[in-house]
C-alpha cells in the first residue's frame, strides 16, 4: 500500500478494526497508563510487536519501551483466553507463539511522566499521549485501520483533543477513535482532560484551540491570532489540505518547543507567553511555525522522512529545508500576520537570526548538510561544547534560506521569490504524496518555480563552512551588516549633565550560571578570551582582581572595568584554586543596519520582499 498520513474524520466514521488499543486510566496518579491490545485477524505461527524508539520530527532514540512494563500476551480473548509464550528479539520487539489463535492480546504498562511535546505525560489532573511512545505496532500491518479506546471518565475529563477521528459518537464510558494506518495514529497525539477547547471554521475547515493549563489567560485572543495565522498561510498555498487541524497548547512552568503533525500540532509554552509582548510574538511565531509544518516536512518533505523506520536513526541532509526554511519563514509569517512590524522584523533577523549564528563558532567547522545529517548525536545530543562543533540547521539553515530568498527576488527583479517554490514543492507533492523530494530535485523545483539558476551557489552554502556573503546578497533590499559595537546613547541627568562613567558590557566568551552560590562555567566559545585564559567548562569563578564575586553581574562589572586590559582571574577545576589572566574584549556584534540612502531599487526589492497578504 502506498504510504499516506492523509485522513478525514468522515473515513473513520463507523468503521471497524483488526487493532485495537483500549487505554486505561485508573492510575494515572502514579503516571500509568494500562494499554490492553487487542489484535485479530492473526496468522503465521508468530506475531511481531514493537514499541517506536522515536518520534518523527525528534530526531533523537528514545526507547518508548524503557517506559513500558508488566507486558503480557495472551492467545484468543474473553474468559477462555490463555497466556501465549513471548520472547524478546531486541529492546523493543516482542515475539508472540500464536499457536494457531486468530486472536492475540497484549497488556502492559506504560510509566507517562515526562512533559515535553514529545513524551507522555500522566496524572491526576490530564493525559497527554504521543502514540509513539503508547502504541506498540504490529510488524507487517501497519497499513490497516487502527482504534484507540480511551476509557477515561468523561465526567473528570470532559475534553479530548486529537487529529485522530471519531468512529462513534463519545459515550459516558470514554470516546473511540482511529486512523487510517499506523504512520497516522503515530503521528497523532492525544490530550484528555478538562482542558479549555475553542474551535472556529476558516479556510472551508474547522479548527481546535485546545488549551490544557490551570493559568489564567486570554484563550479568546489566542484563537482569534491563530485564525490570522491559518488566513495568511492558506492564502499562501492556495488553501488548506485538512477537514480538521487541532492546535494543542500547552502551558507550564519550563515548557519549550514544539511538534508538527499532519492534522494538529504541540506548541509548548511558559506560563508568561501571554503577559508580555516579546514573548507573546515568540509564542505567534512558535505556532506560526508548527502549523507551517502541516506543509513543509509532515506533506512536502525529504524522501527520508516518510514512511518511517521507528526502530532507527533516519538520516537526511535536508533539514534545511525541514527545519531551516520553517525557521526562516516563522518570523517572516509573523511579520506577515501583522505580529510584528517590518523595522522588528529586521531586528529579529539582525539579533535572533544573523547575529544569533555569528557567535555560534561551530559555523566554521561543519556545514549545514553535515549538521542536519548528524542532528541525531549533534542537536538532539549537543554537548555543552555543541556551538563549537556545528551549527543548528534550524539557525544556519534560516539565515541561508534568508539570503536565497533575497536573491531570487534580486535576481527576478521582484517577480518571483521563494513563495513561488514553496508552491511548486506543493504542486508536487500533491502530484505524488507518497514519495518525498530529493535534494536534487527540491533544487530544480526551485528554478524552474524562479527562473533563476540557484544550485551552486546554494549548494555552496549548505556545504561549505565558510562565512556567508550577508552584504553581497542583502544589499539588494538596503541592508548591510555591522561589526562594529553599538554605541549607547550618552545617558544625561537633569537636563544636560553628563552622567559618571560606567564599566562596559565585556565580551569573555564563556556563558556563566549561577548555581547554589556559586558561579560556574556552563560553556567557552573556542579562541574568545575565556578559551586563551584556560578555563574550562565547570570551572567555578571566585575572584576578579581579588573582588570575592557571588553574582554573575559582579563578574561582568569587574570584567567590564578591565576591557583591553586584562584582569586576574580566581577560579577553581576540581579541588584545586588556580589564578590566570583574562583580558576581557568589548563586544562583538554583526548586525543588520539599514543602508544610509537607499536606491529606489533597493526600496522597490523591499517592498517586494515584505509585502503583506492579509
Ligand atoms: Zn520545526
Amino acid at each position: 500500500m502506498m504510504y499516506s498520513i492523509e485522513q478525514r474524520d468522515e473515513q473513520i466514521r463507523g468503521t471497524s478494526a483488526a487493532i485495537t488499543y483500549t487505554l486505561g486510566f485508573a492510575r494515572a496518579p502514579q503516571h500509568l497508563v494500562a494499554v490492553h491490545m487487542h489484535v485479530e485477524r492473526v496468522s503465521g505461527p508468530t506475531l511481531v510487536a514493537v514499541m517506536p524508539s522515536w518520534s518523527p520530527g525528534s530526531y533523537k532514540i528514545r526507547d518508548y519501551a524503557g517506559y513500558q512494563g508488566n507486558v503480557v500476551a495472551w492467545l484468543g480473548t474473553g474468559a477462555g483466553r490463555v497466556p501465549a509464550k513471548t520472547s524478546w528479539r531486541d529492546k523493543a520487539s516482542l515475539v508472540i507463539e500464536t499457536d494457531g489463535a486468530s486472536t492475540v492480546e497484549i497488556e502492559y504498562l506504560i510509566y507517562a511522566h515526562e512533559r515535553t511535546v514529545r513524551t507522555n505525560h500522566v496524572n491526576r489532573n490530564h493525559a497527554f499521549l504521543v502514540p509513539t511512545a503508547v502504541c506498540m505496532y504490529v510488524e507487517g500491518r501497519t497499513d490497516e485501520i487502527h482504534h484507540v479506546n480511551l476509557t477515561h471518565d468523561s465526567a473528570a475529563w470532559p475534553s479530548v483533543s486529537s487529529a485522530l477521528s471519531p468512529v462513534e459518537a463519545p459515550s459516558p464510558k470514554g470516546m473511540l477513535l482511529g486512523a487510517l494506518n499506523y504512520d497516522i495514529l503515530a503521528d497523532s497525539p492525544i490530550e484528555i482532560g478538562d482542558h479549555q477547547v475553542r474551535t472556529f471554521d476558516l479556510a472551508g475547515a474547522k479548527h481546535e484551540v485546545a488549551v490544557p493549563t490551570n493559568h489564567v489567560l486570554d484563550v479568546e485572543w489566542l484563537t482569534r491570532q491563530i485564525q490570522r495565522i491559518v488566513k495568511v498561510e492558506a492564502e499562501m498555498f492556495g488553501g488548506v489540505p485538512y477537514d480538521r487541524y487541532v492546535f494543542i497548547i500547552q502551558i507550564y512552568p519550563g515548557a519549550g518547543g514544539g511538534l508538527e503533525h499532519a492534522r494538529s500540532s504541540v506548541n509548548a509554552v511558559e506560563p508568561s507567553a501571554l503577559l508580555d509582548k516579546s514573548k507573546v510574538v515568540n509564542l505567534l511565531s512558535l505556532l506560526c511555525h508548527e502549523y507551517f509544518h502541516l506543509w513543509n516536512i509532515k506533506r512536502i518533505r525529504p524522501v527520508e522522512l516518510g514512511p518511517f523506520d521507528y526502530t532507527r536513526e533516519v538520516y537526511t541532509p535536508l533539514l534545511w529545508l525541514a527545519e531551516g526554511l520553517t525557521s526562516y519563514y516563522d518570523d517572516l509569517l509573523t511579520y506577515r500576520c501583522g505580529f510584528t512590524t517590518a523595522k522588528e522584523y529586521i531586528e529579529t533577523l539582525s539579533k535572533d537570526h544573523i547575529g544569533k549564528l555569528q557567535s555560534v563558532p561551530g559555523r566554521l567547522v561543519m556545514s549545514t548538510r553535515d549538521s542536519s545529517y548528524l542532528a541525531w548525536l549533534k542537536l538532539y545530543m549537543a554537548s555543552p561544547d555543541g556551538s563549537n562543533r556545528f551549527p543548528s540547521y534550524y539557525l544556519k539553515g534560516g539565515v541561508i534560506i534568508l539570503l536565497l530568498d533575497v536573491y531570487i527576488i534580486d535576481h527576478s527583479d521582484g517577480r518571483y521569490s521563494l513563495d513561488d517554490a514553496m508552491r511548486a514543492f506543493w504542486l508536487r507533492y500533491q502530484q505524488n504524496p507518497a514519495v518525498g523530494m530529493t535534494e536534487s530535485e527540491c533544487i530544480a523545483l526551485i528554478e524552474q518555480s524562479t527562473n533563476i539558476q540557484v544550485r551552486d551557489r546554494l549548494m555552496g552554502w549548505l556545504s561549505s563552512t565558510d562565512e556567508l556573503p550577508y552584504d553581497e546578497i542583502l544589499g539588494a533590499v538596503g541592508l548591510i551588516t555591522d561589526g562594529t559595537e553599538k554605541t549607547k546613547e550618552a545617558v544625561k541627568i537633569g537636563e544636560s549633565l553628563d552622567f559618571a562613567t560606567v564599566p562596559m558590557i565585556p565580551f569573555l566568551g564563556w556563558t556563566l550560571g549561577e548555581n547554589s552560590g556559586k558561579i560556574v562555567v556552563k560553556a567557552v566559545e573556542d579562541g574568545s578570551p575565556a578559551a586563551i585564559a584556560g578555563i574550562g567548562i565547570d570551572d567555578e569563578i571566585l575572584a576578579i582582581d581579588g573582588n570575592r564575586v557571588a553574582t554573575v553581574g559582579q563578574v561582568d562589572h569587574y570584567c567590564g572595568a578591565s576591557v583591553g586590559k586584562g584582569a586576574i582571574l580566581t577560579a577553581h577545576c576540581d579541588g584545586r584554586l588556580y589564578s590566570t589572566t583574562i583580558t576581557p574584549l568589548s563586544k562583538p556584534a554583526r548586525r543588520l543596519v539599514e543602508i544610509e540612502k537607499p536606491t529606489d531599487r533597493q526600496k522597490q526589492m523591499r517592498e517586494a520582499w515584505l509585502k503583506r497578504t492579509l
